[in-house]
Protein backbone atom coordinates (compact mmCIF):
# COMPACT_ATOMS: atom_id res chain seq x y z
CA UNK A 1 0.00 0.00 0.00
CA UNK A 2 1.77 3.57 -0.64
CA UNK A 3 2.27 5.72 1.99
CA UNK A 4 -0.37 8.74 1.93
CA UNK A 5 0.30 12.31 2.93
CA UNK A 6 -0.84 13.23 6.19
CA UNK A 7 -2.23 16.66 5.92
CA UNK A 8 -1.48 17.70 9.83
CA UNK A 9 1.77 17.19 11.89
CA UNK A 10 1.52 14.51 14.41
CA UNK A 11 3.18 14.51 17.62
CA UNK A 12 5.46 12.44 18.81
CA UNK A 13 3.19 9.33 20.73
CA UNK A 14 0.71 10.08 18.25
CA UNK A 15 -0.75 9.06 15.15
CA UNK A 16 -2.70 10.02 12.16
CA UNK A 17 -5.66 7.97 11.57
CA UNK A 18 -6.79 7.74 7.77
CA UNK A 19 -9.78 6.63 8.32
CA UNK A 20 -11.30 9.69 10.22
CA UNK A 21 -8.87 12.06 9.36
CA UNK A 22 -8.19 12.36 13.35
CA UNK A 23 -4.67 12.64 14.98
CA UNK A 24 -5.34 10.23 18.16
CA UNK A 25 -2.68 9.51 20.67
CA UNK A 26 -1.46 6.16 20.10
CA UNK A 27 -3.51 4.87 22.81
CA UNK A 28 -6.52 5.34 20.74
CA UNK A 29 -5.08 2.65 18.66
CA UNK A 30 -5.18 -1.11 18.35
CA UNK A 31 -1.50 -2.73 18.79
CA UNK A 32 -1.37 -4.84 15.27
CA UNK A 33 2.15 -6.58 15.18
CA UNK A 34 2.24 -6.80 11.03
CA UNK A 35 2.22 -3.02 10.85
CA UNK A 36 6.04 -1.31 10.61
CA UNK A 37 4.67 1.16 14.10
CA UNK A 38 3.22 -1.79 16.07
CA UNK A 39 -0.46 -0.23 15.68
CA UNK A 40 -3.40 -0.72 13.20
CA UNK A 41 -3.51 2.15 10.32
CA UNK A 42 -7.59 3.20 12.15
CA UNK A 43 -8.34 4.13 15.57
CA UNK A 44 -10.07 2.25 18.01
CA UNK A 45 -13.38 3.95 16.82
CA UNK A 46 -12.93 3.68 13.26
CA UNK A 47 -12.12 -0.29 13.60
CA UNK A 48 -15.04 -0.83 15.54
CA UNK A 49 -16.92 1.47 12.70
CA UNK A 50 -15.96 -0.50 10.01
CA UNK A 51 -16.25 -3.94 11.80
CA UNK A 52 -19.60 -3.16 12.48
CA UNK A 53 -20.30 -1.90 9.06
CA UNK A 54 -18.55 -5.25 7.37
CA UNK A 55 -21.06 -7.19 9.82
CA UNK A 56 -24.11 -5.68 8.18
CA UNK A 57 -23.13 -5.82 4.52
CA UNK A 58 -22.63 -9.63 5.52
CA UNK A 59 -26.15 -9.89 6.90
CA UNK A 60 -27.17 -7.92 3.51
CA UNK A 61 -25.40 -10.47 1.47
CA UNK A 62 -26.63 -13.80 3.66
CA UNK A 63 -30.31 -12.36 3.66
CA UNK A 64 -29.98 -11.80 -0.06
CA UNK A 65 -28.14 -15.33 -0.44
CA UNK A 66 -31.25 -16.70 1.75
CA UNK A 67 -34.01 -14.79 -0.21
CA UNK A 68 -32.48 -16.36 -3.42
CA UNK A 69 -32.33 -19.83 -2.25
CA UNK A 70 -35.97 -19.57 -0.97
CA UNK A 71 -36.87 -18.41 -4.55
CA UNK A 72 -34.47 -21.20 -6.39
CA UNK A 73 -36.25 -23.67 -3.69
CA UNK A 74 -39.73 -22.96 -5.40
CA UNK A 75 -39.02 -22.61 -8.87
CA UNK A 76 -38.54 -25.43 -11.54
CA UNK A 77 -35.73 -23.60 -13.28
CA UNK A 78 -32.35 -25.57 -13.40
CA UNK A 79 -29.45 -24.70 -14.04
CA UNK A 80 -26.50 -26.86 -15.24
CA UNK A 81 -22.84 -26.01 -14.92
CA UNK A 82 -20.63 -26.61 -18.04
CA UNK A 83 -18.20 -28.92 -17.31
CA UNK A 84 -15.04 -28.26 -19.10
CA UNK A 85 -11.54 -30.03 -19.03
CA UNK A 86 -8.77 -28.80 -16.54
CA UNK A 87 -6.34 -27.21 -19.14
CA UNK A 88 -2.96 -26.97 -18.17
CA UNK A 89 -0.97 -23.27 -19.36
CA UNK A 90 1.54 -23.85 -21.49
CA UNK A 91 4.42 -22.33 -20.11
ZN1 LIG B 1 -10.26 7.05 13.08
Amino acid sequence: MPRKNIPVPVPRGSKFCHSCQTVHPLSEFYRNRSQPDRHTSQCRECVKASGKRSREIRKIIEEGVASIDARLANSTFKYEFPVEPMSVPNR
